[in-house]
């Protein structure tokens, strides 16, 4: 074991400016952890805080009732992350002073071989959350953590590092999913994504829901019975979600990486443009709430902390020179969805004809600022692999309307053409090796193939796309997609049926991604079925089914 502040690994960046006192009061509650200490603690359904005359007041049942997670892996070190919240879905905050915790990290899974050790702080202002950047790990090999607090300590998390940049790898397992809608489901898909073991997996949106599902196919209820609109309803909704157990496994079992869709803040958004065409700076209060709650509750760097109601979550990380991955987000920077106004805030179908905004090539998904960081990221990219992992579809999925023109959905990449064209042709001319789009949003499982002209049927794909369903929510009418997918031969897998999760094995020459169904979402004990396969093979971009 080493010390807290040895030399051979640098205190994290949450550990400094700490009393020396105050770190052997925690290196102290780290040691007198026992068995009995590691049972999970009794849950009370009121919070008793007690106000005390020292500095770090007493939790008097378990504060670790949201879990752990981790996020953010480099070849170092990565982010932990856990809250301290004794009834986390009926208190919006503890309030009082930060509270400092104690942290180990250690070899393996028995924690007898301890690397780290430490302080970590519990922001008051962030809901007691931690956002632990640690440093100074290994590359490419997995870790263990826990946190404790007096006699309390949280479950144990496993963590995968980085391997070194540029370094050979050959071979990574990671996961994607979206869409988990608490009331319209139980988390058995987020069980079996553990139960894979992936290095990594990444949420692509719709981790929360804002809104309320009030029809009789509801199978569970957001606890406080109206939509999130504040910062203390947001942060209940997390914790909601968040005490569900198949999702703290998941968090436990692996690191991920996060961006989010748009029910993290409203159905629909865009920038500051809200559905319900609420001023945008009354609805830039709203959205700054749920992004901090998103922070809140997230394994993110300190680099992604809310600012002024902006919060920098795009980024880029790579494993060796596998893969580079390109965390997007498309709801922050948005232009305004096309033809915007009464009964149009949200997604409808538009076409050229009815709407000539849509063609403007000033719009933009992802914001100036973004597209020219993908840009110059994926040109300077050394892996073999580059994964945009994004929000929503990005293939035309276009059918014919009665003006003669072709329908875009606004909403998705369909409602900014000019700025998806950018991008296809930026990857085309640029030949960026094998460009894979995941995402999610749709509720259904797709394979695509992705081209900068889609009405070019010959035209060979530049780059593939990838949607893994979703852990809950409901699907789009499979017959009504059909029809309309069918006019789309870009498209070469869809299934709006089933609900689950993608997972890619990915090596220099190939990636296989299974796509995996749960029997039945309404089932918290459903089994899981492989419902297809898709290979890209190094050089080739396009989905292969088999
Ligand atoms: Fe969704
Ligand atoms: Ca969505």
């Amino acid at each position: 074991m080493e010390p807290i502040d040895s030399p051979k690994s640098p205190p994290p960046a949450a550990s400094r400016g700490l009393t020396r006192r105050a770190a052997l009061r925690m290196a102290g509650a780290a040691v007198l952890t026992s068995p009995a200490a590691a049972l999970p603690g009794p849950f009370s359904g009121t919070i008793r805080v007690v106000a005390s005359t020292s500095r770090q007041p007493e939790w008097r049942d378990d504060p670790f009732t949201l879990g752990v997670a981790s996020g953010a892996p480099r070849p170092d070190g990565f982010v932990l992350w856990t809250r301290l919240a004794t009834d986390p879905v009926q208190t919006a905050s503890t309030g009082g002073d930060d509270r400092e915790i104690g942290y180990e990290i250690a070899e393996e899974p028995a924690f007898r071989r301890i690397v780290q050790r430490g302080i970590a702080r519990a922001e008051s202002a962030f809901a007691h959350s931690v956002h632990l950047e640690v440093r100074g790990l290994q590359p490419r090999r997995p870790y263990w953590y826990r946190f404790s607090l007096g006699p309390w300590r949280s479950a144990a998390g496993r963590a995968v590092t980085a391997p070194i940049a540029r370094s050979a790898v050959s071979a990574l397992r990671f996961g994607h999913c979206s869409c988990a809608n608490y009331e319209q489901g139980y988390f058995a898909a987020y069980r079996h994504l553990a139960e894979e073991e992936p290095d990594l997996v990444l949420f692509l949106g719709d981790y929360i829901y804002e809104s309320l599902d009030r029809s009789p196919a509801a199978v569970r209820h957001h606890s406080d019975g109206r939509p999130a609109t504040d910062l203390a309803l947001y942060r209940n909704r997390y914790a909601q979600y968040r005490r569900d157990p198949d999702l703290q496994r998941l968090h436990a079992a692996t690191g991920c990486l996060v961006t989010w869709d748009d029910h993290e803040v409203q159905n629909d958004y865009a920038g500051a443009w809200s559905e319900d065409l609420i001023p945008p700076a009354e609805f830039l209060k709203r959205r700054a709430a749920a992004y901090q709650a998103f922070y809140e509750h997230m394994p993110l760097p300190a680099a992604s902390r809310p600012n002024g109601g902006a919060m920098r979550i795009y980024n880029s990380i790579d494993w060796g020179d596998l893969l580079r991955i390109y965390v997007l987000d498309g709801r922050q920077y948005r232009s305004r969805e096309a033809c915007y106004g009464p009964g149009k805030g949200g997604g409808h179908v538009e076409t050229p004809r009815s709407c000539p905004e849509l063609m403007d090539p000033a719009r933009s998904l992802l914001g100036q600022e973004q597209e020219r960081w993908l840009h110059d990221a994926l040109a300077a990219s050394p892996a073999r692999w580059n994964v945009l992992a994004q929000g929503v579809l990005m293939a035309r999925m276009q059918g014919a309307r009665p003006d003669g023109g072709r329908g875009a959905w606004t909403e998705a990449w369909d409602g900014y053409p000019e700025a998806r064209r950018r991008l296809l042709t930026h990857l085309q001319e640029s030949r960026i090796a094998n460009p894979v789009v995941i995402g999610g949003d749709n509720h259904a499982f797709w394979a695509n193939d992705l081209k900068p002209d889609f009405d070019d049927e010959k035209a060979p794909a530049v780059a593939t796309e990838l949607i893994g369903s979703s852990i809950t929510s409901h699907g789009p009418d499979y017959d009504a997609t059909m029809k309309i997918v069918r006019q789309n031969p870009h498209v070469r897998f869809f299934e709006s049926r089933r609900r689950g999760y993608a997972i890619a094995d990915l090596t220099p020459e190939r990636m296989e991604t299974r796509l995996q169904i749960v029997t039945d979402a309404t089932d918290p004990a459903s089994p899981k079925e492989t419902l297809a396969r898709i290979m890209i093979e190094t050089g080739k971009a396009g989905a292969i089914v088999t």
